[in-house]
Parts: structure tokens; C-alpha cells; sequence
């Protein structure tokens, strides 16, 4: 079975515009993004949805998450952002 897209980015096979990455967590720009600065945030390893996000990779990936919402107001004039994750209900990756 195929890597998803976003193990591809993962691994550095497909290209984009990672804005962080560390050995657990990798964020990148959405190529459609519905709002500007559209980030994904991602486990570096293959999980599918939150029920199946090990403990450990629970902080790292919050972390980065409030770390990309800090970034939001001085690279875009922000006054805040909109964090959400999809949980497989509007999940087009399987990969959270
Ligand atoms: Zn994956």
C-alpha cells in the first residue's frame, strides 16, 4: 500500500513548505488553503486519527500546534487563529 500524501511529505518525497519539523512533529502550508496561513500539523510517524495518537506524541504535536498559532500575528498581523483537527469527519488524509 501507497505512503498517504502527507507520509510522502513526511519523508521528503512529495514537496512543500514545511514551516517546522522536528523527529516527531512536522507542520507545513495546506496547498488549498482555506484560510491564510493554512498550516497542517502533522505526527512525523504514520498515525491515522487522535484515537490512534500515541501518549507521548500528545505533547509534542500540542506544542507545535501553539507554536504555529504564536507565529500567526506577527507573520500575517493576526490578532488569532482558528486550531482545529479533523478526527476522520472531514479528514481527506488518513493521517492526522
Ligand atoms: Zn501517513
Amino acid at each position: 500500500m501507497a505512503a498517504d500524501i502527507f507520509c510522502q511529505i513526511i519523508a521528503g518525497t512529495l514537496d512543500t513548505e514545511v514551516v517546522w519539523r522536528d523527529e516527531t512533529v512536522v507542520a507545513f502550508l495546506d496547498h488549498r488553503p482555506v484560510f491564510k496561513g493554512h498550516v497542517l500539523v502533522c505526527p512525523a510517524r504514520h498515525v491515522e486519527s487522535l484515537l490512534d495518537l500515541p501518549g507521548e506524541l500528545m505533547q509534542p504535536l500540542l506544542t507545535t500546534a501553539q507554536r504555529v498559532a504564536r507565529a500567526m500575528g506577527p507573520a500575517l498581523g493576526a490578532d488569532g487563529s482558528f486550531v482545529a483537527m479533523n478526527n476522520v469527519v472531514s479528514q481527506s488524509v488518513p493521517h492526522l
